[in-house]
């Protein structure tokens, strides 16, 4: 995923006229050019720019007008913006450091650290509460949700991701409090009634489900999911149905063959994903066949035997069904189609929260959680025009 940023420029030439007095409560709008000064800078090309000073008629005081590019601070917007840029590339704060001393603009680790999280507190929207504010597009039909952790002073912490699943940008990444099912609606019911949501896109964890339900959300359920965790079940299930481990097939009268054909009739159902009735009553026979297989508790022991594993995996498809299809059937109001997979929020959390490319990771403060993980997602939403640094760096 190529990153595509926009380095903000120091443009030494290029002055505002000053409008307003600066100082509150003045409101002064005519100034006098008093006089240029030379301002010393830490940048990667200048060394020095002038700095104009005025007086304002009105109140006398005077105050200081600098060129594109640059403040009242001694570093350039570039030279932060550069900074922030190698961070957002993958280098740890120290390792900035080191780059700016070698290329020539050194820049302290300290001064990286506030020129990054001084960029993420000034990325706007990405926060649940201003979902509907940063909409231009209006109603987003298809939410995407996940869930991810990191680590902060060695605790984990719950970041939840919410996407336009159709078109692929985040909408927001918070901090959640926990990952209980009545967080996660509480979250989604927000988010899903800012943006006119019609369909919650997840992976497979039950909690979104019943989260879906109770926003009176149409969920579909990440194919991607749901047939890696079939096959991995199945692989794991087949050599014991083959012989039959625990005699608990022979017990409902089921051969082990039958039950190595219904696990690979599972597996090619998952698979092709043909919604209709033929489908349906494919997962029905099979759950039927082992419908009398009998619980742990009616059998007095803690482990469930391949016979009632086999019942309540192939109910537990058969439920997933209609969400697992859904894609194939559904069609937002606007238009917007499915793909079934829940590709948007991986790729925001793999790419861009988790960050498996930095060579240092874990934070140290919640805020920076945030800072760092919205300022990643505000770049990976501009690969095609280019995120312009200068927008978010004072
Ligand atoms: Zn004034």
């Amino acid at each position: 995923m190529r990153l595509n940023l926009l380095l903000p420029s120091v443009e030494p030439d290029v002055y505002q006229e000053p409008k307003v007095c600066p100082y509150s409560g003045c409101g002064g709008k005519h100034f006098h050019l008093r006089q240029e000064v030379r301002k010393p800078i830490r940048d990667t090309v200048l060394h020095e720019v002038v700095a104009r000073r005025y007086d304002c008629l009105r109140c006398g005081r005077t105050f200081r007008v600098y060129p594109e590019g640059v403040n009242e601070d001694q570093t350039s917007a570039r030279l932060k913006g550069l900074a922030v840029m190698f961070y957002i590339l993958g280098l740890s704060y120290g390792a900035v450091a080191l780059v700016l001393l070698a290329l020539g603009s050194a820049l302290s680790k300290t001064a990286v650290y506030d020129a990054v999280q001084a960029a993420g507190e000034r990325v706007a929207g990405l926060r649940r509460e201003d979902v509907h504010l940063s909409l231009v597009q209006g109603v987003i039909a298809a939410l995407g949700v996940d869930l991810t952790t990191v680590k902060c002073k060695g605790k984990a912490v719950s970041v939840g991701v919410s996407v336009d699943a159709a078109a692929g940008t985040v909408l927001s990444v918070d901090i959640l409090h926990s990952a209980e099912t009545e967080t996660l609606s509480a979250w989604v019911h927000e988010v899903a009634q800012a943006v006119g949501a019609e369909v919650l896109v997840s992976d497979d964890a039950d909690s979104f489900k019943t989260v879906a339900d109770e926003n009176g959300l149409e969920h579909q359920v990440c194919k991607a999911h749901v047939l890696r965790s079939t096959q991995a079940w199945v692989e794991e299930i087949q050599p014991k149905l083959a012989s039959d481990t625990d005699g608990s097939l022979q017990a409902i009268g089921v051969t082990p063959a039958q039950a190595l054909a219904d696990c690979n009739e599972l597996l090619r159902l998952i698979r092709e994903r043909q919604p209709g009735p033929q489908a349906e009553a494919k997962l029905q026979e099979i759950h039927l066949r082992y419908i009398q297989a009998p619980s742990p508790r009616e059998l007095h022991q803690d482990q469930a035997t391949l016979a009632y594993r086999l019942r309540l995996f192939s109910l537990d498809r058969w439920n997933l069904w209609h969400s697992l299809t859904l894609y194939r059937r559904w069609r937002g109001s606007d238009g917007t189609l499915l793909d079934g997979t829940n590709n948007a929020c991986e790729r925001a959390i793999g790419w861009w929260i988790k960050e498996r490319y930095r060579s240092m990771r874990g934070y140290k403060r919640i805020p920076s959680i945030l800072n760092v993980s919205r300022l990643i997602v505000w770049a990976g939403n501009q690969l095609r025009n280019g995120a312009d640094l200068a927008s978010i760096i004072a």
